[in-house]
This record gives C-alpha cells, sequence and structure tokens, in this order.
C-alpha cells in the first residue's frame, strides 16, 4: 500500500506564446513506505510535480498513480504538508488532528484518544488545547504532522515543510519526522533545495534541473540506514 508512480508526466501552464511545460518526461515510482526526496534549484517544477501527485493541478500528459488507481483530484488518503502549516485557525491542536480522524467512524472517545497519542507521539503532550496562533512554527508543523500520520495516509506529499523555520528547529523537526516515518512507514514525497536536509532525510534522492523541470540525476542512500 502506498505506491505512488509518475508515468511519463508532463506538466504545463499557460505563457504568454501558449502552454509553456514546467515538468517534462518524468517518469518515478515510489515504492511503499519510501522516504524519496526531490532537491532542485528554486523553480525547477518541484511543487509542480507534488502538486500534480496531490490532485491540485492535472498532466497535460502521462499519468500519475497511487496503488494503480489514477490521481483525480484531491484525496484524503494522499496527506500534503507545505511550509505555511495549513492547519484551520479555529481549532485547538486537538481539534486539528481530530478533525482527520472523523471519515474513519470512530467513536468520539476513540477519536479522542488516538488525537491525543498522536500529538503525543509528536512531543505536543499538554498542549493539545492551545490554538494554532498560540504555537511556534515548530509545534505548528508538528500539529500538522500529527494531523496526516493519524488520517494513515496511503503516500504523505511534503512541499518544504521546515522552509520557514530556523536552523535549530529544523535540526529537531528532522529527528522527529524521522521517527514518525519510521514508526508508521507511509511512503513520503518531500521536496527541498537543501542538499543536507535531503541527505539526513531520506533514503532516495532525485536532483531535478529547470528548463522545463526533470529529473537528471537519483541516488540510493538506503545501504547506510538500519
Ligand atoms: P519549484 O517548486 O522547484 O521552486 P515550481 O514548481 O514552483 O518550482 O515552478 C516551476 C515552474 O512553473 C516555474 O517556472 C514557475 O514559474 C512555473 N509555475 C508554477 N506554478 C505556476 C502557475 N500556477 N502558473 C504559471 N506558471 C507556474
Ligand atoms: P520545537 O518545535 O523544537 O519545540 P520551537 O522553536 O518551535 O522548537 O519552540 C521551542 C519551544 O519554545 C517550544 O517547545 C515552546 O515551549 C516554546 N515556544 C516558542 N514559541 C512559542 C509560542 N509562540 N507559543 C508558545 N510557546 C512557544
Amino acid at each position: 500500500r502506498g505506491r505512488v508512480e509518475f508515468r511519463a508526466v508532463e506538466i504545463a501552464f499557460d505563457g504568454r506564446r501558449g502552454p509553456t511545460p514546467a515538468v517534462t518526461r518524468t517518469t518515478l515510482t515510489l515504492e511503499p513506505g519510501t522516504f524519496t526526496a526531490i532537491i532542485g534549484p528554486s523553480g525547477c517544477g518541484k511543487s509542480t510535480l507534488l502538486n500534480a501527485a496531490a490532485g491540485f493541478i492535472a498532466p497535460a500528459h502521462g499519468e500519475i498513480l497511487v496503488d494503480g488507481a489514477p490521481v483525480r483530484g484531491p484525496d484524503p488518503e494522499i496527506g500534503v504538508i507545505f511550509q505555511q502549516y495549513a492547519l484551520f485557525p479555529w481549532l485547538t491542536a486537538l481539534g486539528n488532528v481530530d478533525f482527520a480522524l472523523r471519515r474513519f467512524g470512530f467513536s468520539r472517545a476513540e477519536r479522542r484518544q488516538k488525537a491525543m497519542a498522536a500529538l503525543a507521539e509528536v512531543g505536543l503532550r499538554g498542549q493539545e488545547k492551545k490554538f494554532p496562533g498560540q504555537l511556534s512554527g515548530g509545534m505548528k508543523q508538528r500539529v500538522a504532522i500529527a494531523r496526516t500520520f493519524a488520517g494513515r495516509p496511503k503516500a504523505l506529499l511534503m512541499d518544504e515543510p521546515f522552509g520557514a523555520l530556523d536552523a535549530q528547529t529544523r535540526g529537531s523537526m528532522h529527528d522527529l519526522l524521522s521517527g514518525v516515518w519510521r514508526a508508521h512507514l507511509a511512503t513520503v514525497l518531500f521536496i527541498t533545495h537543501d542538499v543536507d536536509e535531503a541527505l539526513v532525510l531520506a533514503d532516495r534522492i532525485h536532483v531535478m534541473s529547470s528548463g522545463p523541470g526533470r529529473i537528471v540525476e537519483s541516488f540510493e542512500l538506503s545501504a547506510a540506514r538500519p
């Protein structure tokens, strides 16, 4: 569960002289439970590729499949985390995680117990009743991670999730994400322009280059991991 396949994907945007490709000839398989990073300079097409996997935009050519089914739009089984948190500001940390659990048909008490456990897993025990506006950037992203994993996603797409955080907070978020990923083994696609971040987190890295965006090199790092 959680195989993501990009097959000869091309994504274009309307430009002044007609459709302009932002991503071209991208074929890539994310095996279930792997952690893949895509690195490359700003504007090379990383976010565009991720947004297509999330179902926010449609490829002009080729297809993206999750467990064999074409992506046709946003799907609650595909988690997405952005740099800007995207928490519900009117809900507490607990309420935000609870929201992701609603589609499973748990009782209120079960949802509460699972949401509390998910927040404890990301180091937010005691912070459950706080609203996003009362939390630091790192803590907000911890809530987003708890919310996403609580929803038992087939795959998790992360677009520069720690880009707004200071270096020290980023370091603690890397440790946290590695631990949570190992515990859940969801398929992760992680976009970053930071090579060190990709090396610390991922078990495979694809390098994208621009004009138009495509993958020019791929590395496997899994041998170095337990
Ligand atoms: P990255 O994530 O690597 O920084 P993006 O995927 O955001 O790159 O952008 C890739 C290219 O597609 C850029 O040239 C960008 O200007 C263009 N682009 C991205 N989104 C749109 C859009 N909604 N409309 C038109 N062009 C876009
Ligand atoms: P981390 O995400 O690793 O905890 P942060 O820099 O986000 O790192 O926060 C460090 C600590 O500072 C937090 O654990 C929290 O106790 C406190 N803190 C920072 N900013 C806030 C805030 N806006 N509201 C409440 N506590 C905060």
